[in-house]
């Protein structure tokens, strides 16, 4: 690293907190050393008292964009100049580019969560799609979804706080974009069922699977599933959820984790700030995913 780092050397920044634990650092220098490109990636703990200081100094030290996580990625919105679509219609920002002064902020949990399943095979376009959950994750992947041309987008949240936001993102998803938005409490599971059976992917974007509810699945009766149903987890620790155990113990093939999102999501932002692939087999290697 301080063989690459020279007067020239170029930044990307990550503000939030707590931040230490993030695996980000590592994805963006990692890919910086393996395509010899003259940038460095540092994490900053950054809450909401210091949020406005740090777009401030993103835009005097000429740093080339930023990643944002909570609890900045509604907060920092008004202090940008513009929205992307998708961070527009989601509320939210994970990623900031500096185009000379111009502050860019764009979501790419949900284009990272889309690319993950294309990698697959799975195209959301005119698919019908049971999305559970809407918070960061449910929200981003519902507006992505929606963007990217599916049939339908059938969103179950349970009774929380949450139910409001799902009700929020359906609610923009019809009036922003060709896709037919549902909301339905999720304890209606007769409605569950007859929704997952119409399905053609479904998308658990719930939590539920990973610590504390590391037991816990949103199936566990084999009827409301079929074989052919694609089945897309957002946690990807544990890698494989009670959720995803359940389903291809009943022959469900085409069922995935979060990894592949977390993945393209950093990759997504990579592209976006350097205009670059992120060499993604070699992020992979170095966090000892294969
Ligand atoms: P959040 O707290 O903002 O939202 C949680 C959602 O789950 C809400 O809609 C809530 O109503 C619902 N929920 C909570 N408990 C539930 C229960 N017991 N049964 C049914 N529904 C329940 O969380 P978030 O930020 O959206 O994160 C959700 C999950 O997605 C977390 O596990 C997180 O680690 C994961 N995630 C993964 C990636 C990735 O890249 N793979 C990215 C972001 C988040």
């Amino acid at each position: 690293m301080a063989e690459r780092l020279n007067g020239h050397t170029l930044l990307v920044s990550l503000i939030a907190t707590p931040i230490r634990h993030s695996l980000s650092p590592t994805m963006w220098n990692e890919s910086f050393a393996k395509n010899k490109m003259d940038y460095a990636y540092l994490a900053f703990e950054v809450g909401n008292e210091q949020l406005e200081d740090a777009v401030k100094g993103i835009r005097a030290l000429d740093i080339q964009g930023s990643n944002v996580s909570m609890p900045n990625k509604q907060k920092i919105i008004p202090l940008l100049d513009e929205l992307s679509p998708a961070a527009k219609l989601a509320g939210a920002v994970n990623t900031v580019v500096n185009q000379n002064g111009h502050l860019v902020g764009h979501v790419t949990d949900g284009t990272g969560c889309m690319r993950a399943l294309r990698e697959e095979g799975v195209d959301i376009k005119d698919k019908v799609v049971t999305l559970t959950g809407a918070g960061g994750a449910g929200t981003a992947i519902a507006i992505q979804a929606a963007l990217d041309g599916a049939k339908e987008i059938r969103i179950f949240n349970i009774d929380d706080q949450h139910y409001a936001t799902a009700e929020a993102n359906a609610q923009k998803i019809n009036e922003h974009t060709d896709t037919v938005a549902t909301v339905t409490p999720l304890e209606n599971q007769t409605a569950f069922k007859q929704s997952l059976s119409e399905s053609d992917v479904f998308i658990e974007a719930t939590g539920v699977g990973m610590h504390p509810l590391e037991n816990q699945s949103l199936i566990t009766d084999p009827s409301f599933i079929r074989e052919d149903l694609v089945v897309f987890d957002v946690v990807y620790s544990p890698a494989e959820t009670e959720l995803l155990k359940f389903v291809r113990e009943h022959g469900v093939k085409k069922a995935y984790n979060g990894l592949g999102m977390m993945l393209y999501q950093g990759a997504e932002a990579f592209k976006l700030i350097t205009g670059e692939e992120m060499p993604i087999a070699h992020v992979k290697e170095v966090l000892g995913l294969d």
